[in-house]
């Protein structure tokens, strides 16, 4: 097999693993990276992800996984969703599918942290605090100018670049979005009661809220999106405010809650790039697609867009095999918003008709074994 030379641009979590991989593989890898190497701290981080199988999967082939704290790990092993709205509620567990739990939750910097040494150890070199000033794709080869003027020249440019992704636009590869309106407001927070592994979500009218279980049995990680409007007013209160309007919103599920770090907010919108894949570019991870964090699947839909691409480049990659890569992972990509626009539209609403037919549709779905099963797998992101 004749190796590459692969230029990506972004070292978060999916730019990193991509780059692992392919240097595995044997090619040479060159990362551009605005930021400097993310550094984690002592106190839990406000990002977190929950992991899918096949994302840990991944992360164990490369060697990453082992190298986690495991202290800064909470795997999850069963979810329980409710309406807060209506008496509908579906409770689901790792053993009802013969796993032994459903995913982990992972601090976003202590896995980019992990993953920038791996690269870097096994030989891929990052460009850190170097931005891209322009690129150019033709169909033998690639090559970009970093703006303090370096040049660079390669086979294959790869687009990590996140959601507002520059070499995406400066592609004009053409993007579908719209802005859910919400806010997601993330916290650590304090519980009385233990989590005991279990990843809970109510819906409310204005958007869900997650308590997303931490390695601390009395910690949970918060995910509260909510409508623009309700959540500037959510973060304009002061501490003691907001936490009183959680504890009313968390139907007493964890006890008294208490805030245990600073308060973030991130502006919610659906989009996907039309186009992943433009001779020898290819886009990547949230740089071509983007989703509502209610299922917790934004990156592990990049994970997935890596273990494909990555079977790609363990053969000679060709346009035809790069182009079967882009149909599959739009496909995956298009089915989960999908599946998120009906979520959010079927809970957003306070129509009476709607809320009783989701009470019922939980009902049902938590009485019906294949029903359930069915959640269960699309819960695990498979
Ligand atoms: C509130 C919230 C909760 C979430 N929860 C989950 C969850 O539970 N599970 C899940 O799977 N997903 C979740 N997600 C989604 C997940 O966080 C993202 O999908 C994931 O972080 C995307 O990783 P990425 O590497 O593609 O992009 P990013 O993490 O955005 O990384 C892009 C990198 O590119 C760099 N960069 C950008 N522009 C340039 C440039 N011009 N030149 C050089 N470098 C550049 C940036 O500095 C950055 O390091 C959540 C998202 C939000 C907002």
């Amino acid at each position: 097999m004749n190796h590459q030379k692969i230029i990506i641009v972004g070292a978060g979590m999916i730019g990193l693993s991509m780059a692992l991989g392919l240097r595995q593989q044997g090619h040479q890898v060159d990362v551009i990276e605005r930021g400097s190497r993310p550094e984690y701290g002592q106190e839990p981080e406000l990002r977190v992800s929950a992991l899918a199988h096949h994302s840990r999967d991944l992360l164990q082939q490369l060697g990453v996984w082992q190298q986690l704290p495991s202290q800064r790990l909470g795997p999850y092993t069963a979810m329980d969703v409710w309406d807060h709205d209506s008496f509908g509620r579906i409770e689901f567990a790792a053993n009802e599918v013969n796993a032994d739990d459903l995913g982990a939750i992972v601090e976003n910097r202590v896995l980019e942290q992990v993953l920038w040494d791996a690269a870097l150890q096994a030989g891929v070199t990052i460009h850190a605090g170097e931005a891209v000033a322009e690129h150019n794709v033709t169909e033998q080869q690639v090559s970009i100018r970093l703006v303090n003027g370096q040049k660079f020249y390669g086979d294959y440019l790869i687009a990590a670049d996140g959601n507002r992704s520059t070499i995406r636009e400066r592609a004009r590869l053409p993007l579908s979005f719209w802005d859910y309106q919400q806010t997601g407001i993330v916290a650590v927070i304090n519980t009385e009661l233990p989590h005991q592994g279990i990843a809970r979500q109510v819906f409310l009218p204005s958007g869900p809220i997650a308590w997303l279980p931490l390695n601390n049995p009395h910690q949970v990680s918060l995910v509260w999106s909510a409508d623009t409007e309700l959540a500037e007013q959510l973060q304009a209160l002061d501490d003691k405010a907001f936490m009183q309007r959680l504890q009313a919103a968390s139907d007493s599920c964890l006890g008294q809650l208490q805030l245990a770090s600073q308060r973030a907010g991130f502006p919610l919108r659906m989009q996907y790039a039309q186009r992943w894949l433009q001779q020898r570019l290819m886009v990547i991870g949230d740089a071509a697609h983007s989703i509502h964090p209610l299922a917790g699947q934004g990156a592990n839909l990049g994970f997935g867009d890596v273990i494909d691409l990555l079977q790609v480049f363990a053969n000679q990659p060709s346009h035809k095999s790069l182009r079967a890569w882009e149909r599959q992972r739009k496909a995956a990509a298009v089915t989960m918003i999908t599946a998120m626009e009906a979520f959010k539209h079927g809970f957003g609403s306070a129509n009476p008709l709607l809320k009783l037919a989701r009470g019922v549709g939980f009902q049902v779905a938590n009485n019906t074994k294949p029903l359930k099963r069915m959640l269960v797998k699309a819960a695990l992101g498979e």
